[in-house]
């Protein structure tokens, strides 16, 4: 019985594979993120990251399966937007599972065995699909967003989410390469964002203009606390996020570190540490 049902299933695959007459798109749930497996009319597939490891291989065997579900019986392309777990992680994995299927990424700090380094602008070209490498540091600073010509749609990797706004973290992150980041995408005409984790976003323009406000509306609230008296991240944190649970109160103080460190990197705060004591003034 198990036989029939695998035989049915290849057969089912390979009619899906003859069947193909257009671009396909699968979208992958791993760990809350996702992967997305594109398959030109040839056949010829390319796989944006590779989910998470552990979990007894639990997300490269997602992608395994819809693979299979695809009607493929390999992968030839990886790409992977930046170095966290939650992208990279699956990628040996993968790659057992998949071993001619060549991985591309940006040269991180910590170079990553047997990938090909893309460089910023690169367009990378398979039956029908052109990618474009847009380096978009902010989040990571290996941080890439691919951008699909034929289709104007963006894989966003972490800068920007279906849900939420994105984590700039204190090792490799930046706001100032954040926001320039997302000014950079401005300039593309994209119609169609398939972000690293949460839904598909149906209107980038809107969204990238969300993201860059949010941003500001923040500095600005910074701003107002420096000029309103506050001198340390905690007073700044207590008056602007002065309706938010206390509990969330260090994730806002990260926040706010980081704005102050765009601030000082623009000469318009100064910093001042004194007997262990961290403080700020508005500078000019
Ligand atoms: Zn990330």
């Amino acid at each position: 019985m198990l036989r029939a049902v695998t035989v049915l299933a290849a057969f089912a695959a390979l009619l899906a594979a003859q069947n193909r007459p257009t671009l396909d798109i699968y979208w992958i749930d791993v760990e809350g993120g996702a992967a997305t497996l594109i398959i030109a009319p040839s056949g010829e597939s390319l796989l944006v990251d590779t989910g998470f490891p552990g979990n007894g291989d639990r997300d490269p065997q997602r992608i395994a399966a819809t693979a299979v579900a695809a009607g493929l019986t390999r992968i030839d392309n990886l790409v992977i937007t930046h170095f966290h777990g939650d992208h990279i992680g699956g990628l040996p994995a993968v790659r057992r599972l998949y071993p001619h299927a060549v991985a591309r990424k940006f040269p991180g700090e910590a170079p990553v065995s047997a990938i090909e380094p893309v460089a910023a602008g690169e367009l990378i070209r398979h039956d029908g699909i052109t990618l474009q490498a847009i380096h978009t540091p902010g989040h990571a600073t290996d941080h890439l967003c691919f951008y699909w010509l034929e289709e104007q749609a963006l894989f966003s990797g972490d800068l920007i989410l279906g849900e939420g706004t994105a984590v700039i973290p204190r090792v490799g992150g930046s706001l100032m390469d954040y926001l320039a980041s997302l000014k950079r995408l401005c300039s593309l005409d994209i119609r169609r964002i398939y972000p690293g984790h949460g839904p598909v976003i149906e209107d980038p323009p809107a969204k990238i203009t969300e993201y860059i406000e949010h941003r500001h509306m923040r500095e600005r609230q910074v701003l107002d606390a420096l000029h309103a008296g506050a001198r340390t991240i905690r007073e700044m944190v207590a008056r602007i996020y002065a309706d938010v649970p206390r509990g969330l109160h260090p994730l806002a103080e990260e926040t706010v570190w980081n704005h102050l460190v765009k601030l000082e990197g623009e000469r318009r705060v100064r910093r001042i540490q004194e007997a262990g004591r961290e403080t700020y003034e508005l500078l000019g």
